[in-house]
């Protein structure tokens, strides 16, 4: 302990999340290209096990509070109750220890019932992100989602009556076939349903998905651009109206109802991240598990750990990736914040892109830092592409 003018002062402890990837859902959506596989596949035990294994490898390794849990996927509701409850045995222990802020788990419209969310709330759980996706039918055949419009208020309502304060609903926008009128009509009914968190995606055709497939062959017309936009600030325009702020490029939040575990990510704070294809940031090094079942179980067993890449990330690389995820959240680039963190002044280290995108008005500068403007959030794919490359091609900066 540090006893600093007489007094004992504690060390400074500073956000630290866990995220849990459990790589089961239901069946595969088309679009979809994140780690995870149909749960009638393999058997969901072993993997529970070594989940459990490596989350406690690495607590020993890295000991100190959890500040926010998250146990993403894939679809956690999915298992088995029996097999739920399983998964949150050991995260009950780090809950009794120090309360987390926040402990989030994913789930699907049609996938959670009264016993789950009896056994979910008993183990701590305080929010759940639910895959909304569209309160249209027709749009979620084209996503190839599995439940119907209605299962949403019914899973809303099966969650707050085993007291799940908060809530986030995903929708997406830029579906083919969806009209700017559809679209409204899927935020206005999020909204009526009193979630606290609403997260807005434009739908992207990752290589190799069935649905970008579809599109290569001339199977499905993608949304107009234009239209898309449209869609985006009507999202802007329609949730802020009804009282939620807009925090992020894609995240709206009713006052203090913020993702706290996001915004780790989002402010390149540490987290620990277990379970296949899961990623971690820990110390300064970003590192990445095996992305198949099999091979992690496997992989746990031998060694203890499935970690396939990690990098330090320093220099050229840091500045980078701080700057990508800091231009996502409205609060942008902080001057101050950013030179302690990197060493680099964000005003010589992408003073290019600074003069380029200011005089366009896609971005703000204040004596604080820079921030993207509402046009600015429209294009922040061009603008976060432009800081890469000029923090990258710095020759002023170490790679
Ligand atoms: S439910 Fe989510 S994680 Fe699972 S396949 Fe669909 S989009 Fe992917």
């Amino acid at each position: 302990m540090n006893m600093v003018s007489g007094s004992f002062r504690r060390p400074e402890i500073g956000p630290r999340g866990l995220y849990l990837h459990i790589p089961f859902c239901q069946t595969k959506c088309g679009y979809c290209d994140f780690y995870s596989v149909a749960v009638s596949d393999l058997p969901t035990l072993p993997l529970i096990k070594a989940v459990a294994r490596e989350l406690a490898n690495r607590l020993a390794d890295d000991p100190g509070p959890i500040t926010t849990v998250f146990v993403g996927g894939g679809t956690p509701t999915v298992l088995a109750t029996a097999e739920l409850a399983e998964l949150m045995k050991p995260l009950k222990i780090i809950v009794d220890r120090n309360r987390p802020a926040e402990f989030t788990v994913e789930a699907n419209p049609g996938t959670v019932d009264d016993s789950k969310l009896d056994l979910l709330a008993e183990a701590g759980v305080d929010r759940i992100s639910m895959g909304a996706q569209s309160f249209h039918r027709s749009e979620l055949e084209a996503l190839e989602r599995i439940h119907a419009p209605d299962d949403i208020p019914k899973g809303v309502k099966t969650c707050r009556k085993h007291g799940v304060v908060r809530i986030n609903l995903d929708l997406i926008f830029g579906i083919p076939g969806q009209t700017l009128a559809n679209w409204r009509e899927s935020l206005r009914r999020t909204i009526y349903l009193g979630v606290e968190h609403v997260a807005c995606y434009g739908l992207t055709y990752e290589p190799g998905t069935p649905l970008t497939t579809r599109r290569e062959r001339g199977l499905i017309v993608p949304c107009d651009d234009e239209l898309e936009a449209e869609m985006y600030l009507a999202a802007m325009d329609d949730l802020e109206a009804a009282g939620y702020e807009q925090y992020e490029i894609s995240n709206f939040a009713r006052p203090g109802q913020r993702c706290l575990h996001n915004l780790i990510y989002w402010r390149n704070q540490p987290y620990i991240g277990v379970g296949p294809s899961a990623a971690g940031y820990l110390d300064g090094v970003r590192y990445k598990n095996v992305s198949s079942i099999e091979g992690y179980v496997h992989a746990i067993e031998r060694d203890g750990h499935a970690v396939v890449e990690s990098e330090k990330l320093t220099g050229a690389a840091l500045a980078g990736e701080t700057a990508m995820l800091r231009l996502r959240l409205n609060d942008g680039l902080v001057f101050d914040e950013f030179l302690r963190r990197t060493g680099i002044d964000v005003r010589d280290g992408f003073a290019k892109s600074i003069a380029r995108y200011t005089e366009k008005a896609w971005l703000t500068v204040t004596e604080r830092g820079i921030a993207l403007t509402r046009a600015g959030r429209l294009m922040a794919d061009t603008v976060i592409a432009d800081f890469l490359a000029e923090v990258s091609a710095s020759s002023r900066i170490a790679p």
